[in-house]
């Protein structure tokens, strides 16, 4: 028999946000495996399944239970939520499966934070953007440093995970200071925490306001390129299109461009 795992999306939380592919796979699955929070948020509809769940930071435990239960014969789906691709555990599934060459992974994707948040917002993204994750567990802060000054020096629109957990406070506010190197103080900026759960609260402000923003753990952030504008509590990103008897909504580079 094939031993297989799948490594499951959820997307950002309520059940509706999760992918059909993903709702047939974890119903395909004898065992789901995954962060206790997570196990938490399916317990209800999946209750005839063998669940197993491991606290936030045993990753590497976590991956080693899956390849154990698929090679007893089972058929497992690991969960991450958002994507499983992104900031997730698929990359460490792939490297521990070389000692395991006879277990087969698929990952099944999912609706990522940065797309579901931006969602709430508006249209934060709609031009090219790219994220940094602030942990600084398993990357050099260095590190987060030199991409975060990359990013501001190309405009690209900046989407940041994890801002910050229970031991990391002042990593929102250390960023911030990095990126008000190169971006004016009035830079339109949001955040999103809880996206798609119980608690949803979106919030647009400046980037110095931002600084001084209280995220946590279940926070994404959003920081606009030279083309983005807040209206009516919305963060937009311009495309470029001209609109007809407006020319000055397009091509202005010249900061926040209110509408
Ligand atoms: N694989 C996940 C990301 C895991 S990293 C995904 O694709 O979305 C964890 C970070 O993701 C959090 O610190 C936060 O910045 C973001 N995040 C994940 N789920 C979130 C949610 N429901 N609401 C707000 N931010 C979320």
């Amino acid at each position: 028999m094939e031993k297989r795992i799948d490594i499951v999306g959820i997307g950002p939380g309520r059940p509706a946000g999760m992918t059909l592919e993903a709702k047939e796979a974890l119903e395909r699955a004898d065992v789901i495996v995954g962060y206790t929070g997570y196990i938490r948020l399916l317990e209800q509809r999946f209750l005839e399944k063998e669940l197993l769940d491991t606290p936030m930071r045993g990753e590497r435990e976590r991956c080693r239970m899956c390849f154990a239960r698929a090679q007893a014969g089972k058929r497992v789906a690991l969960v991450c939520s958002g994507d499983p691709g992104i900031y997730g555990l698929a990359s460490l599934m792939y490297e521990m499966g070389r000692e395991y060459r006879d277990v087969s992974l698929s990952v099944v994707p999912g609706v990522t934070a940065a797309s579901s948040g931006a969602a709430v917002l508006g249209a934060p993204l709609n031009h090219d953007f790219c994220t940094v994750s602030l942990s600084d567990l398993l990357t050099p802060w260095e590190t987060i440093e030199r991409r975060l000054k990359a990013a501001a020096e190309g405009d690209f629109v900046i989407v940041l995970y994890n801002p910050a957990s229970h031991k990391r406070k002042g990593h929102l506010a250390r960023a911030c200071d990095i990126l008000l190197q190169y971006l004016e103080e009035e830079r339109p900026c949001g955040y999103v925490e809880n996206i798609g759960r119980e608690g949803e609260r979106a919030v647009t402000c400046t980037l110095r306001e931002l600084k001084e923003a209280q995220a946590n753990m279940f926070t994404t952030v959003y920081i606009g390129n030279r083309d983005s504008f807040l209206a009516e509590g919305k963060l937009i990103t311009k495309r470029g299109y001209q609109l007809e008897g407006n020319t000055d909504l397009c091509g202005n580079h010249g900061g926040t461009g209110a509408l």
